[in-house]
């Protein structure tokens, strides 16, 4: 049996703590160790306004006791926060789990009907959002029963709906003596056994789940992080959505841990990005791969700011290619010294390992372990199991990448099923992806064999694509899969089968389809091409052959 294993000293997860009181009430807190002048915390870029993880320990007191003595939340109960990064997140975010809750993230871009199924999936109770998403919250929370009285605004003012600070005036109005006690842990329960979050990812296979995630794989996935993170990293750069399981790691949590800066942009663009680094003079950049692409591509931008500062770059939640790797270097020869702390670094991992299973330790920012995501992190286990056999693979055989850890996450809500499907008896997770260890015990991700379709680090489930589609009258069958993308990484592609009595103009129904999929999803599960074909190959049981159109995408395009 070959069994990985981390080379990192282990790390211990205190678990008698929930995260609330591990921040900012125990040995580990800033707020411990720190002087009061020396605490760090979230700044708005652009507009300056800055609360430190004082300010947020006091908030959040006032925010969980409005919530629980006003508005009657109940421990166990999820709050959905459906907002672009702003200072106020991390205040429902904090000020919801200081109150016993759950916490759901959703991307800001989201439609009515996808909003309505994460609300209905995380059974929420209280919504937070901002003017903007408005519209969209109030339809998606009354189709989900979320009474108006129960939406509220993280910034900004909108009549007929209640704002944070009058949350948290209403907090405060219950006195000193009146404030509610920090969650406690249930009698004879740890913290991995009580869920902090509800995050979406559709896994292996179907539909986007509502991933588990307990208090004690955030505190467990900060450790192990924090052990390879460089002492000097103090700044953060938060332009990565707080809703996706990297930003609520390693722009939320781990910076509290670290005491560090944390920078967030409210509207993000490249020169807004800039802007930052130029004038907080960030050492690292965390990014996704179309971003990293957008900066080696658009060289005109990157003449108007000063970005000599930058000794690293930190890329996650999907691919990158060597191609972007080598122009990186070219474009930023700072980080290409080879000295320590310099260089860039990768974590490799999904929503259900609560981030990272393997990341680059500072050892390894040199470029030339760049194109390989990392060793194994602290205190986590990987097997690479042959897809087709189940044989357990040795080093530099390629298979599915296995992991066990204390990251892990519980498994997802009220599904069995598919909990069972995807996490072992053994406590192992299958990622659906396909990678191999090397003699320096570095993991390379060779493929995909899951459904998931990654868009600039973005899944799109196949399944909910095909689900769309399925009810629209043109289309008899249909099967969605990912095609490469220059810069998002992959696009959806469909595959369609038009019902009889509409196959006279395929090219005007293709168009029809794409044009569907635009008014009901968010931007990034947009299709990119639809191909007309007779039959969708499946297997004997009905199961969609995906490893066939696999091929036939890579064979040709025929799209519309
Ligand atoms: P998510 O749950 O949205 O974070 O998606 C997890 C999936 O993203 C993984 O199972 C991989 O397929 C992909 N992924 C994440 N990090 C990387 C990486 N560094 N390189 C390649 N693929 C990645």
């Amino acid at each position: 049996m070959t069994i990985f294993k981390s080379s990192s000293p282990p790390i211990s997860v205190p678990h008698h703590l929930p995260i609330w009181t591990w921040l900012f009430d125990s040995e580990y807190s800033p707020l411990r160790k720190h002087n009061a002048a020396d605490i760090k915390g979230f700044t708005n870029a652009a507009t300056k306004e800055h609360l430190s993880y004082a300010d947020i320990k006091a908030h959040t007191t006032h925010l969980s006791t409005a919530l629980v003595k006003n508005y009657g939340l109940k421990e166990g109960e999820t709050v959905s926060l459906f907002a672009p990064n702003t200072v106020w997140y991390p205040v429902a975010m904090f000020g919801t789990l200081r109150a016993g809750g759950v916490v759901s993230g959703a991307s800001p871009a989201y439609g009515i009907d996808e909003m309505t199924y994460a609300l209905q999936k995380a059974e929420s109770k209280i919504l937070f959002t901002v003017p903007s998403s408005m519209e969209i919250a109030a339809a998606a929370a009354k189709n989900a029963g979320i009474p108006k009285e129960r939406i509220f605004l993280l910034e900004g003012t909108l009549d007929g709906y209640k704002t944070m600070s009058q949350l948290l005036r209403e907090g405060s109005e219950h006195g000193e003596a009146g404030q509610i006690p920090q969650f406690k842990l249930p009698q004879g329960k740890k913290n991995s056994q009580v869920c902090g979050f509800l995050s979406f990812s559709s896994g292996t296979t179907g539909l986007p789940k509502a991933v588990m995630i307990a208090h004690s794989n955030v505190i467990a996935q900060c450790l192990q992080v924090e052990q390879i993170t460089p002492d000097t990293l103090r700044k953060i750069l938060a332009v990565l959505p707080l809703f996706h399981i990297t930003g609520l790691v390693h722009q939320l949590h781990l910076p509290v841990l670290l005491n560090a800066n944390v920078y967030m942009l409210p509207a993000f663009t490249m020169d807004a990005m800039y802007k930052v680094v130029e004038e907080y003079r960030l050492e690292e950049m965390l990014l996704v791969p179309p971003i990293l692409i957008r900066m080696v591509r658009e060289k005109e931008l990157l003449k108007k700011y000063d970005l000599s500062c930058l000794k690293r770059f930190s890329s996650g939640a999907a691919p990158l290619s060597a191609e972007i790797l080598e122009l990186l270097q070219e474009t930023f020869p700072q980080t290409a010294t080879g000295a320590d702390d310099v260089g860039f670094k990768q974590g490799y991992g999904m929503t259900e390992s609560c981030s990272c299973i393997t990341a680059h330790p500072p050892s390894k920012y040199n470029y030339k372990y760049a194109f390989r995501v990392g060793t194994i992190v602290a205190s986590t286990e990987v097997k690479i199991v042959d897809p087709d056999t189940g044989r357990e693979c040795g080093l530099n055989e390629p298979g599915e990448v296995l992991a066990r850890g204390p990251q892990i996450v519980m498994g997802y809500l009220n599904n069995e099923q598919a909990t069972k499907d995807t996490f072992d008896a053994d406590g192992f997770l299958h990622t659906g992806d396909i990678g191999r260890i090397d003699e320096e015990g570095l993991l390379s991700i060779v493929d995909r064999a899951k459904e998931l379709i990654k868009v600039k680090g973005e899944q799109v489930a196949p399944a909910e694509l095909e689900d769309l589609l399925l009810g629209h009258p043109d289309v008899e069958d249909v099967a969605a899969l990912g095609i490469p993308d220059d810069y998002a990484g992959e696009r959806p592609k469909a595959y369609i089968v038009i019902q009889k009595d509409k196959r006279g103009d395929p090219q005007a129904v293709g168009k029809r389809l794409i044009k569907y999929v635009q008014e009901k999803k968010v931007r990034h599960k947009w299709i990119k091409e639809v191909e007309i074909i007779d039959e969708i190959p499946k297997s004997a049981s009905g199961k969609i052959l995906r490893r066939v159109l696999r091929d036939m995408a890579k064979a040709g395009n025929k799209g519309i």
